[in-house]
């Protein structure tokens, strides 16, 4: 299952069963439970995880560094100066703590954001001379309409097969709504990433799905539950074969009242988008190693993505994921720690684009995947933790069993194999162990890819307690005196 709800996670806390820990059978694990075993750790090991843990949990690095690159340097979309001074700043603050920094190089697409604006021209019971304003905001490589804008009656489309009637062409020059809700009760429920997954696929494939109706724009419904008329981007694909028609995203509100207004008749509506899509930009990750005492060519991977969208400052999305795992080498270094293995930090560039920091790093290390012994990554936001994701042997879990007993004072030590992360999937793909904090992701969709996404959602508390999961199963996993079993 890809997608536990996190209240059942911490319903069923740790005598969580799975298929896995059977395997293992009650007598021995029971035994274990009354010996305190620490597994392949020694007792000075665990105490180490443990000062990491504890470390993590009081200190302001983590924040400091999330203030700095929300703050001082702002958005950070990929091919964008910000972006660039963020790989430098954070290459910076790495090299400072005596952390081996690199550039790795990653081409990066630069689209950047122009005029958007929509107004209603005309309804069922509209005063002559008078418009109707809708907020939207263009989705990420969106193609512009002509400069003028363009004006259209709107269709409005429910889900994909709703368009079914409309083959090929029975939207021609018209603009097509996907009206599909983000599931509310789902994300209350501690569902988030379900009610998202849902709702995205509008905002992923609308284009291509208007376009094959013949529409000359498309709209979809904000993928989020904020709810005070706040347009949420993302990014959308277009298909080589299929016209690229320019796509933006509506509030829920605004979605709600075209939708009851086509209901009474027809609503023709004005829309100008002016993005544009510039030339590719070198960009890179930006990587930071804290070389291994005994095996440094092994590596354990700690991320985020540092990368956001320009409308806000990419606090929740990802600035938090990277500031984990800054801190996890900050920890290192300030608690005098030199694992066996290498912890390395990536700072991934354009996951919110196409992933290209991600597929060139699993490229350009492709002869060395095997060292990997390891890749953990954060990017859902900096909410509590409430378990970690694991992708590989269910093994995993009884393996690394004394170590998440020590983070379920967090109540981030239940295990659950599930998705880990855009940016560490091609690694996991290939085999490497992958794990992500399971995050209180109920408030994440409010502020996710909107202007809201700013440092004050960041509660300091709940970011440290992500970092404290990050920093002891990174220091766990790159000290172990074996690798993470596969
Ligand atoms: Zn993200």
């Amino acid at each position: 299952m890809r997608i536990l709800c996190a209240a059942a996670l911490l319903a069923v806390g740790s005598v969580a069963q799975s298929p896995s820990r059977s395997q293992f059978g009650a007598r021995d694990r029971v035994a274990a439970l009354i010996e305190g075993s620490t597994g392949v750790w020694t007792t000075e090991q665990i105490a180490t995880i443990t000062r990491m843990r504890d470390a993590a949990l009081d200190d302001s690095y983590a924040l400091d560094r999330l203030r700095y690159l929300t703050d001082n340097i702002g958005p950070r979309q990929a091919g964008s100066a910000q972006a660039e001074a963020a790989v430098e700043y954070v290459m910076k603050e790495m090299s400072a703590l005596g952390a081996s920094v690199q550039r790795e190089k990653v081409t990066v697409p630069h689209w950047v954001r122009g005029v958007e604006t929509g107004e209603l021209v005309s309804w069922p019971g509209y005063t002559p001379g008078t418009v109707q304003k809708i907020v939207l905001t263009a989705l990420g490589d969106s193609v512009a309409t002509p400069a003028d804008g363009l004006t259209a009656d709107v269709v409005v489309a429910n889900s994909f097969a709703d368009l079914k009637p409309l083959l090929p062409a029975g939207a021609k020059g018209k603009i097509v709504l996907f009206n599909v809700p983000f599931d509310d009760r789902l994300a209350d429920e501690g569902n988030a990433l379900a009610a998202y997954e849902h709702a995205v696929m509008y905002r992923g494939s609308g284009p291509v799905a208007a376009a094959l109706v013949g529409a000359s724009a498309v709209l979809v419904r904000s993928v989020g539950n904020t709810h005070a008329r706040l347009p949420h981007t993302g990014g959308t694909r277009y298909a080589p074969d299929v016209p690229k028609i320019p796509a933006a995203a509506v509030t829920s509100e605004d979605a709600d009242l075209i939708a009851a207004l086509a209901r009474e008749g027809t609503v023709r509506m004005r829309l100008v988008l002016t993005p544009q899509s510039l030339p590719p930009v070198e960009s890179a990750n930006a990587i930071a190693d804290w070389k291994g005492s005994e095996h440094p060519e092994e590596i354990v991977i700690v991320s985020g993505h540092l990368d956001s969208w320009d409308l806000g400052t990419g606090a929740i999305d990802d600035g938090a994921g990277v500031v984990m795992a800054m801190q996890t080498i900050h920890l290192l270094q300030k608690l005098g720690i030199r694992p066996r293995r290498t912890v390395r930090m990536v700072a991934w560039m354009n996951e919110e684009m196409g992933a290209d920091g991600a597929k060139a790093y699993a490229a350009d290390h492709a002869g060395d995947i095997e060292n990997h012994v390891a890749a953990m990554e954060a990017d859902l936001g900096a909410g509590r933790p409430v378990g970690i994701d694991y992708h590989g042997t269910p093994e995993i879990e009884q393996w690394l069993r004394p170590v998440t007993q020590l983070l379920e004072p967090l109540g981030g030590g239940v295990m659950n194999r599930g998705d880990t992360g855009t940016d560490v999937a091609p690694l996991a793909m290939k085999g490497v162990p992958t794990f992500s904090p399971i995050q209180d992701t109920r408030r994440y969709f409010l502020w996710h890819h909107s202007a809201a996404d700013t440092f004050d959602k960041i509660d300091a508390r709940e970011l440290n307690e992500n970092a404290a999961v990050m920093a002891a199963l990174a220091y766990a996993m790159a000290d172990a005196p074996e690798r993470v079993p596969k």
